[in-house]
């Protein structure tokens, strides 16, 4: 048994200062994901410092129409606030599709973003995988890859990324609020997930010691329409084989804005730019949704088990563009 340090941060700055002061230290929040991987043996901390206290859990809204979102507001408070389903029901969809009853009462916002691939081979430190021992190899190229990644993949590693969240605010261009020892920063979304390319085990671009403070939502009149859609092996508490998030706006017969992200597919929350590009000014008609899907997924790597994910993709999109464009979020009994 290896002995672990547990302190409880009273003050962001000191949160920052005890985990900046040792180069083996990590933040914890909600712990629903971070606890299993040190049971594991996955993670490695000799301490962890508790930042539940902090005050950074608040839903706020913006001037001109946006939100700001605390990083340590739990899964199912954001979920159920009225003006996020209100604004962007996508996020309430995904969110409540996420994990289960109890685990989203536990788990934060920002470790949600933060949270590791479910890559067995990443969990199972008997397995070569270059995401938790870099230079060991990929178990998952030739072994059992039914859950892996098809778009955003090297050679190095195929794992997806495991949010629902992340789908929707990728999408709607939110922005990554940190602060660390540096000072405070704000990074957009997109760029906060890395593609794994040789460097699988470096995800995001935080510092040691940069904590995430809050996610902002820009104002967008579109995302009160969007429809977050997850198909998966079984109605509750699974992660998505393929999922997808949709809003689109039509203006005299013609797509004027639209977005599309999808989960499940990628080795980073996936912004379908391909196939919002051969959208917009196109016919909101099922030809057009096909066509854009098509285009979005024909860079797919496919692997021997997980190659049926690109024609589910492709429906999946169809489909999530189809449901949007009639009402999306705002559809009576759309929100699980
Ligand atoms: Fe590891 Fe990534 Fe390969 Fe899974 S896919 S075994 S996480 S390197």
């Amino acid at each position: 048994m290896r002995p672990l340090s547990y302190v409880r941060a009273e003050s962001v700055e000191d949160a920052i200062a005890f985990v900046s002061a040792d180069p083996h230290s990590a933040f914890l929040a909600g712990g629903t994901t971070e606890v299993d991987l040190v049971r594991l043996g996955v993670e490695r901390p000799d301490l962890l410092v508790d930042i539940n206290r902090l005050p950074l859990d608040l839903v706020e809204e913006l001037p001109g129409g946006g939100l700001r979102i605390g990083a340590l507001a739990r899964m199912s408070d954001v979920a159920h606030e009225p003006i996020v389903r209100e604004r962007y029901p996508g996020i309430s969809q995904a969110l409540l599709l996420g994990a289960s009853e109890q685990l989203r009462n536990m788990a934060s916002i920002g470790g949600n973003l933060c949270q590791r691939t479910r890559c067995a081979y990443f969990r199972d430190d008997l397995s070569p995988c270059n995401k938790r021992e870099p230079g060991s190899g990929c178990s998952a190229l030739e072994g059992l890859n039914r859950g892996h990644a098809i778009l955003g993949t090297s050679e190095s590693c195929i794992a997806t990324h495991p949010s629902d969240l992340a789908v929707p605010l990728v999408a709607f261009d939110a922005v990554v609020h940190t602060i660390g020892p540096g000072g405070a920063r704000s990074l957009a979304i997109d760029d906060f997930y890395l593609l794994p390319g040789e460097t699988p085990e470096v995800e995001h671009p935080l510092e040691h010691g940069e904590l995430i403070a809050a996610i902002e939502l820009p104002p967008l009149a579109l995302a009160r329409d969007s429809l977050y859609l997850k198909f998966r092996d079984r109605q509750s508490y699974e992660f998505a084989l393929v999922s997808v998030l949709a809003a689109v706006e039509v203006r005299d017969g013609a797509i004027a804005d639209v977005r599309l992200g999808l989960g499940g597919v990628g080795t980073k929350p996936w912004r379908a730019r391909r196939a919002e590009a051969e959208l917009l000014g196109a016919p909101a008609t099922a030809a057009s949704f096909a066509a854009a899907a098509a285009a979005e997924l024909e860079p797919a790597q496919l692997r021997e088990h997980n190659a049926f994910k690109r024609p589910l993709a492709e429906r999946a999109i169809v489909r999530g563009l189809t449901a949007a464009l009639r009402g999306g979020g705002r559809m009576n009994g759309a929100l699980p």
